[in-house]
């Protein structure tokens, strides 16, 4: 479980702000390279794996109310999750430990199926592994 409420990690469907499945349509003709995992705003975030933070990685350059998540390593796993604030950028993780929590992606994004994303560093679909 990614997130607090949310056991099977469902994916976010679509909604007016576009789809949560990995190669959905975004603008300026962009693919979405990760998957969207509901989340409501303010729940907590678990580690999906046992391994290391790897740091803070921005999703935006420009910088709003969800520009925030981690880099996260495991053995077998190399992932970024977005638009969370994390407890702490540094150290282990183990499978379930809580990592931080869900940012206000309401404020951001009004109307939006709130989510975490969770994109490999390779670019590769992640969809199987949740
Ligand atoms: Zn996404």
């Amino acid at each position: 479980m990614i997130c607090a409420g949310n056991p099977g990690n469902k994916v976010r469907g679509c909604d007016r702000h576009g789809c949560g499945h990995y190669g959905a349509r975004r603008s300026g003709g962009r693919k979405h390279l990760g998957v969207d995992v509901i989340c409501k705003d303010g729940s907590v975030v678990y580690a999906p794996f046992t391994g290391m933070i790897g740091g803070r990685v921005n999703p935006y350059k420009k910088n709003n109310a969800v520009n925030n998540g981690l880099l996260l390593r495991g053995s077998a796993f190399c992932i970024h999750m977005f638009y969370i604030r994390p407890d702490k950028y540094s150290g282990r993780i183990n499978k379930g430990q809580r990592i931080g929590v869900m940012l206000p992606m309401q404020k951001v994004y009004p109307g939006i199926t709130s989510h975490v994303h969770v994109q490999n560093c390779d670019r590769s679909n992640p969809t199987g592994n949740l």
